[in-house]
């Protein structure tokens, strides 16, 4: 395929992409509740998703899966019954959770439930209070300021009832039971990169992968409620963990920055040799580090008893942007270009995953002659006819049995493609074999 081409389906990927975040941008989401269940509705106009409910009050591991939250609407008006805070102007105004409240209060204790962000007067900021019971609301500073009157009313008409909690799971089986895990959070209300951006991306690498032909690895993707999400799905599915030989919880996948891989807690694991090789040869600015448990669900895939090699891909790391966890972080925060470039950076490493094997050399006694096969080839300048060479040479070196594709791009330091394009090369030649049952195993 012409660059060009290429060029021009990415750039068309990250508009598409932009524009699913732009559907799904004004459902307030919870980490249960109507508002998850609508956005699965609209992820399963594209995916055959398989939606489960799993009810109020079920332990999981040391948690248990609370009360279903839904809110209807939420604000606060002055004297003069004007809504100067107004939940339908922004679903970020109400702090997740909030139990429900209707009340006369003086500006004194109002302010006790107000959050502003004073170094950014005009953002709006996202907080949570799951597991305490409270009501909150979210406001610009300078909205806080202007508040004079000595009362207000506020309403905040929400409820907490025995429901269920509601995640996404998509299965699609390959060539072997060996799986790779794509986990996303879905549970922010009117947030883009956080995580609305990694939640589109999930969706479009879903949808490549039930067209890519001779897919070797079976996929299994997630789209859970952050920390009990991917808590309850590890406590209801422990047979099925032996499978996942890799996996990538992908977060805040728009805005730009830099690419950020960070290793899974075993930390040399086929995801984090795929991923680290993609990123060392993409040409990319990006920074690789070190698993801590702090960041996104990783930290649950990668605890001690479950110790899946789970890696997590973003960009800007964990939180250390200010638009984070605010109205800031919105569709304008999020380019279609970023999104795009970091849509493709998943498939090179899911690509680096589902192609590498074990070769093995049908003619290892010396090299054998190339230039009688027209292997030295002709066409190409002089620097690729070179790389193309040592990519020929290493793989016939390599092919004894004991090296993956991904073991010899290491060692050439060339790239991935290369290899197996050098690969597949020798194999029509007749100069190799591919190895059954070969596909790399976690180490
Ligand atoms: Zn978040």
């Amino acid at each position: 395929m012409a660059t060009h081409v290429r060029a021009a389906r990415a750039a068309g990927v990250g508009e598409a992409l932009h524009a699913f975040i732009t559907e799904l941008y004004p459902i307030g989401r919870s980490i249960t509740g109507d508002g998850v269940r609508e956005t699965l509705r609209r992820i399963q106009r594209e995916l055959p998703l398989q939606v489960h409910e799993v009810p109020t009050g079920t332990r999981v591991f040391d948690w248990t899966v609370p009360r279903e939250w839904n809110i209807r609407d939420a604000w606060i008006k002055n004297l003069a019954g004007e809504r100067v805070v107004d939940f339908r102007k922004s679903n970020l105004h109400v702090v997740s959770y909030s139990i429900p409240v209707r009340t006369r209060v003086s500006l004194k204790e109002l302010r006790e439930h107000l959050h502003s962000i004073p170094d950014h007067p005009g953002w709006i900021p996202y907080k949570t209070s799951y597991y305490a019971e409270t009501w909150g609301f979210c406001v610009a500073h300078e909205t806080l300021q202007s508040l004079g009157d000595p009362e207000y009313d506020v309403c905040i008409d929400s409820s907490l009832t025995d429901g269920s909690l509601t995640y996404g799971e998509l299965e699609l089986p390959g060539e072997t039971a060996d799986e790779v895990l794509l986990s996303t959070h879905i549970c922010h209300p009117s947030l883009a990169n956080d995580n609305l951006s990694g939640g589109a991306t999930a969706v479009f690498l879903a949808r490549w992968l039930m067209e890519l032909r001779g897919r070797r690895l079976s996929y299994r993707f997630l789209f859970v409620p952050g920390t009990i999400g991917a808590i309850t799905w590890l406590a209801r599915n422990p047979e099925k963990l032996a499978a996942i030989r890799a996996g990538l919880v992908l977060t805040g996948l728009g805005a730009p920055a830099k690419l950020v891989y960070k290793r899974s807690r075993r930390g040399n694991t086929a995801i984090d040799r795929a991923a680290v090789h993609v990123l060392a040869h993409s040409g990319r600015p990006h920074e690789i580090r070190d698993f801590s448990p702090y960041g996104y669900d990783e930290r649950q895939y990668c605890s001690p008893g479950i110790n899946l090699p789970v890696g997590c891909l973003s960009r800007n790391g964990d939180d250390d942007y200010p638009e984070h966890h605010t109205s800031a972080d919105d569709g304008d925060f999020v380019r279609p270009e970023v999104l795009a470039d970091s849509y493709e950076a998943c498939r090179a490493i899911l690509r680096v995953l589902d192609a590498d094997c074990v070769y093995v050399s049908l003619n290892p006694m010396c090299e054998p002659q190339l230039g009688r096969r027209g292997l030295y080839g002709s066409l190409g300048g002089a620097g690729e006819r070179r790389t193309r060479e040592m990519a020929l040479l290493w793989v016939l070196n390599l092919a004894d049995g004991e090296h993956t594709l991904l073991d010899m791009a290491e060692r050439a330091g060339l790239p991935f493609a290369t290899i197996e394009s050098a690969a597949r090369l020798l194999e029509e030649h007749g100069l190799l074999e591919r190895r059954a049952g070969s596909e790399a195993r976690p180490r």
